[in-house]
């Protein structure tokens, strides 16, 4: 096995599928994880590369996340689409991050990713509320690289 298959198991996996469904409650982002074993080259580019595969540039409002993780280098990437950076302040995933990586430190993947994207909600939330029409524009999964 690899270790994108070591990195969470198959619960963990619902963890967080559970995560990005709570935290679509909140807001009208659109937010998914993506998990590959290294990245080569610049994570940020490599983020945004996985971001347009994704499709994830195909959201009314342009608001859509992606939490990309290179397992082996231990790295991660949190990537807004325009709509996003557009209105939001520049440190504004600095909280997110912090989460993140603080469990990261620590080998808490799972809990990681869990708090990051329900800290990546409650962010979203003051740019972008969710609205009662508010549909599920991209799939709540993480996808393997
Ligand atoms: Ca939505
Ligand atoms: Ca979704």
């Amino acid at each position: 096995m690899s270790k994108v298959e070591n990195f969470l198991n198959a619960e963990e996996e619902q963890n967080i599928i559970e995560a990005i469904r709570l935290a679509e409650k909140n807001t009208s982002g659109e937010i998914r994880v993506h998990i590959e074993k290294t990245c080569k080259g610049d994570a940020f580019n490599r983020a945004l590369e996985v971001f347009h595969y994704l499709k994830m540039d195909n959201t009314k409002a342009q608001n859509g996340v992606l939490i990309y993780v290179a397992v082996e280098d231990k790295n991660f990437v949190i990537y807004g689409d325009k709509g996003i950076n557009d209105v939001v302040p520049k440190d504004f995933w600095n909280t997110t991050k912090d989460v993140i990586q603080q469990h990261f430190k620590l080998g808490h993947f799972k809990q990681g990713l869990v708090e990051g994207i329900l800290k990546a909600g409650q962010e979203l939330e003051k740019h972008f509320p969710w609205h009662h029409d508010d549909i599920d524009e991209l799939p709540n999964d993480i996808s393997k690289g």
